[in-house]
C-alpha cells in the first residue's frame, strides 16, 4: 500500500487540523477513507510529540505498525473500531501538548511513547459485545481470560503480538529494561480502560488531589518524591489520563459527539438484539425498545464524565474547555429530552421522521 508519508504529503492541507482540540474525525474520514485515517493520524500525533525519531523507534518498521494496528480493528464494529482507536489517541496527545502534564507527572519520552502506543491499540480487535456479554454468553474469550477484563486483555495481547512480529515491531530498540519497563505501563494503561475500573482509577486520582489541595502547595505535586514508589505513583495519573482520553468524545464538540453516541447505541443495540435471541440479560443500554436516548446520555455525562474530567481539570487548569463541552452537552441533551419524550428514540430516526 501506498506509504504514510506519501498520503500526508497528499492531504498535507488537511492534516493541519489534527491537533486540535475541535479536530472533526467524521470529516477527515470522507477525505481519507476509512482505512488510512488511523495510521495517518498516528503518524502525525506521533510527530506532534517528538516521538517521530529514529533513536526512539524504528521508523522503517512504523508503516508496517500503523496498519496493522488499524486492520486489526473491525471496520464492522460500529464504535469500537479503528476511528475510536484514532480518536482516543488524539484526544490524549491533546492533553499533552495543551497541559503541562509531561511535567508534571515527570513522564520520560519512553512513558510517553507507551501511553501513546497504548490508546492506539487499547480496543483492538473489539467484536462490538461488551463483557457482560461475553462472560453471559460464555464466549471463548470469557473463557480465555476467566470472566476478568476479558477484552481489555485481549486488546493488550492483540497490541503485543503486532509488536513481536519482525516487521511491525516499532520497539525493538529499546533495551530490554526499557522494553520490559514500557510492556509494564501499557498492560497496566490499558486494562485501566475496563469501565468496570472507573470507581478505582478515578478515586485514586481524587485522593491525590485532595493531599495536594490540602498541603496549600501553588501547584500540584501529585508524586512524593519517594524514587523507591515513583514508577507506581506514575502509573495511576497515566492510567487515569488514559480512561480520559477513552471518554474524550464526550467532552468535545456537541456535532461531534453526538456522532460517536449514535454509533455507540447501535453497537450497543445489536448485542441486545443477539443478547435476546440467546435469551440471556439484555446487558445496560443494550435495549433498543426501552432506552431513552437523551435521558440516559445526562445520565452518563453527570455519572461519569463531570467526574472525571472534574480531576483533570483541577491538575490541569488549562484543559477546562473539556468540561465546558461535557456541560454543554449536558444541556444539547437536556434540549432534545425535553423535546422528545419518546421511546426509542435514536437522533436518527428523529432525523428522519423531521425530514
Ligand atoms: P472502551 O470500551 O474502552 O471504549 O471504554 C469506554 C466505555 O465507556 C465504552 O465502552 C462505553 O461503555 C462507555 N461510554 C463512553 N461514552 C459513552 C456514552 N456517551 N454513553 C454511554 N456509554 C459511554
Ligand atoms: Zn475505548
Amino acid at each position: 500500500s501506498i506509504p504514510i508519508s506519501s498520503l500526508i504529503e497528499k492531504y498535507f492541507d488537511d492534516i493541519k487540523s489534527i491537533t486540535d482540540k475541535d479536530f472533526n474525525i467524521f470529516d477527515f474520514k470522507k477525505k481519507v477513507g476509512y482505512r488510512n485515517v488511523l495510521p495517518i493520524m498516528c503518524h502525525v500525533l506521533l510527530k506532534s510529540l517528538g516521538l517521530y525519531d529514529s533513536k526512539i523507534i524504528s521508523l522503517k518498521k512504523l508503516d508496517s505498525f500503523l496498519r496493522s494496528v488499524s486492520d486489526g480493528y473491525k471496520e464492522s464494529t460500529l464504535y469500537h473500531n479503528s476511528l475510536h482507536g484514532a480518536d482516543v489517541t488524539q484526544s490524549l496527545c491533546i492533553y499533552f501538548l495543551n497541559s503541562n502534564a509531561e511535567e508534571i507527572l515527570e513522564t520520560t519520552v519512553l512513558d510517553l511513547l507507551g501511553i501513546i502506543v497504548s490508546a492506539m491499540g487499547h480496543d483492538l480487535g473489539h467484536p462490538g459485545y461488551n463483557n457482560n456479554f461475553h462472560v453471559n454468553a460464555g464466549t471463548d474469550l470469557a473463557l480465555t481470560y476467566n470472566d476478568a477484563s476479558c477484552l481489555e486483555n485481549y486488546h493488550t495481547s492483540f497490541l503485543f503480538r503486532i509488536l513481536k512480529k519482525e516487521e511491525s515491531n516499532i520497539l525493538e530498540k529499546l533495551s530490554t529494561q526499557n522494553y520490559n519497563n514500557i510492556r509494564k505501563r501499557m498492560i497496566s494503561q490499558i486494562l485501566a480502560t475496563d469501565m468496570a475500573n472507573h470507581g478505582e482509577v478515578v478515586s485514586l486520582i481524587k485522593t491525590k488531589i485532595k493531599t495536594s489541595e490540602e498541603e496549600g502547595l501553588n501547584r500540584f505535586d501529585l508524586l512524593s518524591g519517594n524514587e523507591k514508589t515513583k514508577f507506581d505513583e506514575q502509573q495511576i495519573l497515566l492510567n487515569y489520563m488514559m480512561h480520559a482520553a477513552d471518554l474524550g468524545h464526550n467532552c468535545k464538540k456537541f456535532n461531534i459527539s453526538i456522532q460517536w453516541v449514535e454509533l455507540l447505541c447501535e453497537e450497543f443495540w445489536m448485542q441486545g438484539d443477539m443478547e435476546k435471541k440467546k435469551g440471556i440479560p439484555v446487558s445496560f443500554l443494550c435495549d433498543r425498545d426501552k432506552i431513552d436516548v437523551p435521558s440516559s446520555q445526562v445520565g452518563f455525562l453527570r455519572g461519569f464524565v463531570v467526574t472525571t474530567f472534574d480531576c483533570l481539570i483541577r491538575m490541569f487548569p488549562t484543559l477546562n474547555y473539556t468540561m465546558d463541552n461535557a456541560k454543554n452537552n449536558i444541556k444539547e441533551w437536556k434540549n432534545l429530552q425535553e423535546k422528545h419524550r419518546v421511546r426509542g428514540w435514536t437522533p436518527e430516526k428523529n432525523n428522519e421522521k423531521e425530514k
